[in-house]
C-alpha cells in the first residue's frame, strides 16, 4: 500500500490551506471581526446555549434560522435559503452540484482560492481570467472568453478579495446576462461594502448570493448561506450533508440576528476605521494602497518578503502575497484602532 498510488493526482497535487500560527500577535491576517461581544452579551448567550440539546440533531435545514434570515438579510419573497458549515462549504456543494464531466468554472483572478481548489476537487476545469494590473476587471473581455469557455458555474467576489474591489454594478449585471450558465455573487464582506445583489434576484434566474456571517463577526460559528430561486436549492439540498449546521451555530446565529445591530454598528465602525487606516498608510512612501470596499487593505510595498518578516518580529501578523499578479503585496485587515496604530508605527520601520 502506498499514499502515492492510492490518492488522486490531483489532490496529491495541491497544497493544504495554510494557516500559521498567531498567538501573542497582532492578528491582521485573516479578514477577522477584531471587536469581542461584551460581557452582559455573553452572558445572555450562555444562557441560551446552556438550554440548546447536545444530544439531538439539529434541525436538518435550519427552519428557524434560514427565517430569521430571510427577514434580516432582506431575501426577497420567493428566494429559498440553504445553510452551510461556512459559505466554504456551500462553494464546494455547488461546485459538487455542477461538476458534469467536461463542465468549467469560470472566475476573475487573483481571487479567493477556494473556487480552484473545489475545481481541483471536483475536475471542474478553472478558467481564471487576469484582472488588469490595477486589479478592476475588463468585463467585455470577460464576456467574450465567457462565450468561448461556456462556464457551468462564474464564481465573483463582490467585492474582490485579495484586491477589496468593488466590481461596477452594470458590468456584473452585464455579466449575470451573458452567462450560459450560473453566476455566483460572492458577498462575503457585503457589511462593508454595503452593496448587494440580493434585491435582484428576482431579476436574473442564473444568480445566486452567498454570504457568510464570518467577515462580520461570527467567523468561530462556521456560519454560511445562499439565497437562490427554490428549483436551485432544491438540486443543491441533495449534495448537502445532513445536519451541516450543528446546533450551537444555529442557536448562536438566531441569537446574533436579533442583535444584528450589534455588529452591523461594528461593521460601521470598520468601515470608518478602513477608510482611516487607506489613507494613512496611502501616506507613506513606497507603500501603494488599492482601494477597498471591503475589511482589508492590499498594499504593494518595495519588498513584501522583508517587510512581512520585519512586521512578524514587531508582533504583527498580516498576509504576505507575494508571487505574480500579487507581487510585494500584502493583505492587511482592519484592526481596532488601537492595532491599526501599532499596525501602522511597525510598518513605518519594517520598509
Ligand atoms: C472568507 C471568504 C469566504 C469564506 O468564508 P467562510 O464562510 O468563513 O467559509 C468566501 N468567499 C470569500 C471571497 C472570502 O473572502
Amino acid at each position: 500500500m502506498s499514499v502515492e498510488k492510492l490518492v488522486r493526482p490531483e489532490i496529491l497535487a495541491l497544497k493544504a490551506y495554510h494557516v500559521p500560527p498567531a498567538a501573542g500577535l497582532v492578528k491582521l491576517d485573516a479578514m477577522e471581526n477584531p471587536y469581542a461581544l461584551s460581557p452582559e452579551l455573553r452572558g445572555e448567550l450562555a444562557q441560551v446555549l446552556a438550554k440548546v440539546e447536545l444530544n439531538r440533531y439539529p434541525d436538518p435545514t435550519g427552519a428557524r434560522l434560514r427565517e430569521l434570515l430571510a427577514r434580516k438579510m432582506c431575501v426577497p419573497a420567493g428566494m429559498e435559503l440553504m445553510l452551510g458549515n461556512g459559505s466554504d462549504e456551500l462553494l464546494q456543494i455547488i461546485t459538487i452540484a455542477l461538476a458534469r464531466p467536461g463542465a468549467a468554472m469560470m472566475y476573475p483572478a487573483p481571487t479567493f482560492v477556494m473556487y480552484s481548489m473545489y475545481a481541483a476537487f471536483t475536475g471542474m476545469k478553472a478558467v481564471s481570467f487576469p484582472l488588469r494590473a490595477d486589479f478592476s476587471l475588463d468585463a467585455s473581455a470577460f464576456i467574450e472568453r465567457m462565450r468561448a469557455e461556456k462556464p457551468a458555474i462564474v464564481f465573483l467576489a463582490y467585492p474582490n478579495n485579495p484586491s477589496g474591489t468593488l466590481y461596477p454594478q452594470a458590468d456584473m449585471e452585464a455579466i449575470i446576462a451573458a452567462a450560459p450558465g450560473i453566476v455566483v455573487m460572492d458577498e462575503a464582506y457585503h457589511a462593508f461594502a454595503e452593496k448587494t445583489f440580493m434585491d435582484r434576484l428576482p431579476a436574473f434566474p442564473n444568480l445566486l448570493v452567498l454570504r457568510t456571517a464570518s467577515k462580520l463577526g461570527l467567523a468561530g460559528i462556521r456560519l454560511g448561506y445562499l439565497a437562490a430561486r427554490p428549483e436551485w436549492i432544491e438540486q443543491l439540498n441533495k449534495v448537502r450533508s445532513p445536519y451541516n449546521v450543528n446546533v450551537l451555530t444555529q442557536a448562536t446565529a438566531c441569537f446574533m440576528l436579533e442583535r444584528l445591530d450589534v455588529l452591523e454598528a461594528q461593521a460601521a465602525a470598520i468601515r470608518a476605521d478602513r477608510d482611516r487606516l487607506a489613507a494613512t498608510l496611502a501616506a507613506m512612501p513606497g507603500v501603494t494602497v488599492i482601494p477597498s470596499k471591503a475589511n482589508f487593505i492590499l498594499v504593494r510595498v518595495p519588498d513584501a518578503d522583508a517587510t512581512h518578516g520585519a512586521l512578524l518580529r514587531r508582533g504583527v501578523l498580516v498576509k504576505n502575497l507575494n508571487a505574480p499578479p500579487t507581487k510585494n503585496c500584502l493583505r492587511i485587515t482592519v484592526g481596532t484602532p488601537e492595532e491599526n496604530r501599532i499596525l501602522v508605527a511597525a510598518l513605518k520601520e519594517s520598509l
